[in-house]
Parts: C-alpha cells; sequence; structure tokens
C-alpha cells in the first residue's frame, strides 16, 4: 500500500479565523485503496481539515490536490464530480423523497455537476439509473425500503441511505466526519460493515472517528490532529499508546 498512488494530498494547509489556528502546517498524503482515520481531542482541526478537502472552505496557505488536481479554489459540487464524495455527521437526504428516488439524485447531481435537485419519475425508476440505484440499495441491505418515505427511515437506516448515495457516485475518495456520532451500537456496527464491503471493493476512504471500536475495525494508517497540527502517523498498532497521542487525550478518552 505504501507504493500506491497518491489521491490525496494535503500541502502544509493551514486555516485561521479570526485570528485562531484552527490548522497548522498540515501534510498527509492519502494513498489508493487505503482507510485512513483521522482521529483527536475535541477541536483539534479535523472537520476543518475535512471541509477544507471538500471545497467548503479555503485554506489560507497550501493547497489539496486529487490525483494530482488542485482542488484549491474549486466550489464543492465541482469537487464532488472530481470524485470526493462525503458523509457529514447529520444525514443529507431528502426526506420527502423515496429511498430509491434519493439514490437516483445523487447519481444524477454528480452526473449533471452542479447540485440541481431533478424531478425524479417514476419512468426514471426503468432506466439505468434507476436499476444501478435500486441494485445498490439492495447490496447494502436496503432493498426491502425502495420505496418508503426516506424521512421515516430510522437513523441507522438513513445513514446506510447516504452511504448508497456516496458509493453510487463511484468515488475516487470518499470522506466521512463521524459517521457514527450518536448511533446506537448495533448501527454503529452495521457502518463498520458497509464500510468494510467499501474497503474490500478498493475504496479509498478517509475517516474522522471519536469511537476507537470503528477507528481500529477499519483504519489501516490513523494520523492524529491536535490543536491544529499532526502529532502522530502511522500505522494502528503504532498508535494506540503512543505517550503523545495519550496525552492529546487526556481528560477525553482513551486511545
Ligand atoms: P474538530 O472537528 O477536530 O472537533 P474543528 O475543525 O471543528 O475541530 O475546529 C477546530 C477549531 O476551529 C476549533 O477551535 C473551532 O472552534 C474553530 N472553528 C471551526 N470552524 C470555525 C468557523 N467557521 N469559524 C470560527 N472558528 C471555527
Ligand atoms: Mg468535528
Amino acid at each position: 500500500m505504501s507504493t500506491s498512488p497518491i489521491v490525496l494530498h494535503i500541502d502544509n494547509v493551514s486555516k485561521t479565523f479570526a485570528g485562531l489556528l484552527a490548522l497548522s502546517n498540515v501534510n498527509l498524503d492519502i494513498r489508493e485503496g487505503e482507510t485512513h482515520a483521522i482521529i483527536g481531542p475535541n477541536g483539534a482541526g479535523k472537520s476543518t481539515l475535512l471541509n477544507v478537502c471538500i471545497g467548503g472552505l479555503e485554506p489560507s496557505r497550501g493547497k489539496v490536490l486529487l490525483a494530482g488536481t488542485e482542488l484549491t479554489g474549486r466550489r464543492p459540487h465541482e469537487i464532488n464530480q472530481l470524485g470526493v464524495a462525503r458523509v457529514f455527521q447529520t444525514p443529507e437526504i431528502f426526506g420527502d423523497l423515496t429511498v430509491i428516488e434519493n439514490v437516483m439524485m445523487a447519481i444524477l447531481s454528480h452526473r449533471d455537476g452542479a447540485f440541481r435537485p431533478r424531478f425524479v419519475t417514476r419512468f426514471d425508476q426503468q432506466s439505468d439509473i434507476g436499476r444501478t440505484a435500486g441494485a445498490a440499495l439492495e447490496k447494502l441491505g436496503l432493498g426491502d425500503h425502495l420505496h418508503h418515505i426516506a424521512g421515516a427511515l430510522s437513523r441507522g437506516d438513513k445513514r446506510r441511505l447516504e452511504l448508497v448515495m456516496s458509493v453510487v457516485q463511484e468515488p475516487k475518495l470518499l470522506l466521512l466526519d463521524e459517521p457514527t456520532a450518536g448511533m446506537a451500537r448495533a448501527d454503529t456496527n452495521a457502518t463498520i460493515e458497509i464500510l468494510r464491503q467499501f474497503k474490500d471493493a478498493g475504496m479509498t476512504i478517509v475517516i474522522i472517528e471519536h469511537d476507537m471500536h470503528v477507528v481500529f475495525s477499519l483504519a489501516d494508517r490513523i494520523t492524529v490532529l491536535a490543536g491544529g497540527r499532526v502529532i502522530a502517523q502511522g500505522l494502528p498498532e503504532d498508535i494506540k499508546g503512543n505517550p503523545k497521542v495519550v496525552e492529546a487525550y487526556l481528560g477525553e478518552e482513551q486511545v
């Protein structure tokens, strides 16, 4: 894996918010096929780093490249079209559309570029897009819910739906910010299983995660942020029990 091509290159990124240094000279390479966890105490800069990667925030310094293409300065939908899919803490689905319609929308918005909700008709469901959406939902365990209203799904199933919506975009890179936050153990475990399927299919994944069970179940490598800086990086066994990491977490949870 250390010789796999670099998918995401984060080059000396800093970000200040009104004088507060949220990220300070962060360097990070994500290699094809790896699952890379970013961990660190609250306020470490994890979400800021992800936001810089998806075009939600401009870095104050430095740049981000996706397979050699500079992402810095691009709009979020453009970055999505280039192959970056994201799943954040709060499910972002269309609550009043059905499950399959949500997935069709994800395919269409990726294909069309600009995020333009389009009218999805029954006819579309017989189309290639409809078949692709249905097959992906079946595969990830939502086959019984195709025509249910998405807003009525359980929290765990909403997350599952979002993961289907990301995978149908066949992203070069999937970014997740605390995908199991607030979940019951059963839903967390189901999320781990889905991400493991993605991983086994060769997807490149960056996951910010608080739950160490999730981190150590999935991560090939781990980067630890504290106070906006990378304080440790390496294999899970190198991070576990690393004194710098343990110190950064003092007063929080155990690593
Ligand atoms: P994490 O996700 O690791 O908990 P964040 O990236 O959310 O940390 O935040 C890092 C720091 O930047 C925190 O001190 C936070 O208060 C600050 N911060 C984040 N977003 C903003 C913003 N939009 N405006 C001002 N300060 C922010
Ligand atoms: Mg965060």
